[in-house]
């Protein structure tokens, strides 16, 4: 017989739980009380082991009968029912489990904790909320403070994600300066939408104090000013950007080329950008230097042996793809058709891939939509990876 290694390891800490149960009871009162109560908890054991479910439940809440008072075997049952996903049964066995007047002060707060995963699974999420806000001051509380702000970015809260990362900051819980940089951003984005650009300006530079060496609040901050036409305003930030975080750098290589063209100052960007290409060949880097160096020229031919450079560095179907774009080719009459699949085969080459759960987009993202992770996406194309 083949067993499911989850419904042992579920076992487990239940046959724990029961050796536990027992060792509390004396043996001769066990007896004398209730013969049958133990019967039915290893029933129920004997099913869970054998997989047949139903009847685990079955015989536990038999046993739940027939010693209302054992705390432990309701939280077993309750996870049991989670696990299944019968959440409104789970959520019914951790209220009452709260409900009971002699309930052990630990016993609550593990009960209001499963209550609040019973929601969280469930979906919903202001009974998940309001649930967890129980959980503060108790050892459940870092946790609870996780989930929370989970919720509060799903609903793009950022006000109140904000807050509990502060609390949490400050409680030792981690390392939020990242996560806090993020949430002013989202608002300044928010505020700008609406036409406030100081009060957005205002969270930015909030945002790079916070977390000076993050990426995405000097680009926030650079795209902000190019709205605002301070092309100058948007090299220094850029280029502190360079400075503190270079990795993050093929991210604005559009910024800087328009900005480089608004103020004049190309030789200066070309410069900057040539140095981080040397560093590190990024396909976007090396996308700016050629429309820099084809605006400069007239022709782009010269340019273009940018490409035939980098395919000396890299195997990059992106960069022959574009190389071949504009070559002259012996049948001329074919290269429509040959372009055509070319670009075709590249366009997922030029995706972003979430380093945690491998959702790849068209665009970059700071928060994965896929898996909600924060600064998971590279700053470089999928061939590049
Ligand atoms: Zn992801």
């Amino acid at each position: 017989m083949e067993f499911d290694l989850g419904w042992i390891l579920l076992g487990l800490p239940l046959a724990f739980v029961l050796g536990w149960l027992a060792s509390r009871f004396d043996l001769r009162q066990l007896r004398a009380e209730n013969r049958r109560a133990p019967k039915a908890y290893f029933k129920g054991l004997n099913f869970l082991l054998n997989e047949q479910q139903d009847q685990a439940i079955d015989a536990f809440i038999e046993a739940v009968q027939n010693d209302p008072d054992t705390s432990e075997l309701h939280f077993a049952l309750g996870n049991l029912f989670r696990r299944r996903g019968e959440y409104d049964r789970a959520v019914r066995v951790h209220e009452h489990l709260l409900s009971r007047g002699d309930l052990s002060r630990t016993d609550r707060e593990r009960a209001q904790h499963a209550l609040a995963l019973d929601f969280l699974k469930a979906g919903l999420l202001d009974r998940a909320e309001d649930a967890l806000h129980r959980l503060e001051g108790t050892p459940f509380e870092a946790q609870a403070r996780l989930a929370l702000l989970a919720i509060c970015e799903r609903s793009r809260d950022w006000p109140q994600a904000a807050a509990i990362a502060r609390r949490m900051h400050a409680a030792d819980q981690g390392d939020f300066s990242t996560r806090q940089a993020h949430y002013l951003c989202e608002q300044a984005l928010a505020l700008s939408a609406q036409g406030d650009m100081p009060g957005a300006q205002a969270l930015l530079e909030q945002a790079v104090a916070a977390a000076p060496g993050a990426a995405r609040a000097r680009i926030e901050m650079a795209r902000l000013q190019a709205l605002l036409g301070q092309p100058a305003a948007v090299l220094v930030t850029l280029k502190a950007l360079g400075e503190r975080n270079p990795a993050a750098l093929p991210l604005a290589a559009p910024l800087l080329l328009e900005a480089a063209s608004a103020t004049g100052r190309r030789p200066e960007v070309q410069a900057l950008l040539q140095t981080h290409y040397a560093q590190t060949p990024s396909l976007d880097v090396l996308e700016a230097i050629v429309a820099m160096e084809a605006a400069d020229e007239g022709s782009g031919v010269q340019a273009r042996q940018r490409y035939v450079q980098h395919l000396e560095r890299e195997r990059s179907l992106v960069a022959a793809a574009r190389w071949l774009a504009t070559e002259r080719l012996e049948h001329e009459q074919f290269h429509p058709q040959i372009q055509r699949a070319l670009d075709h085969a590249v366009k997922p080459l030029m995706r972003y891939r979430c380093a945690a759960c491998g959702f790849e987009a068209r665009q970059h993202f700071w928060q994965c939509p896929g898996c909600q992770t924060w600064d998971s996406y590279p700053a470089r194309r999928v061939e590049e990876l």
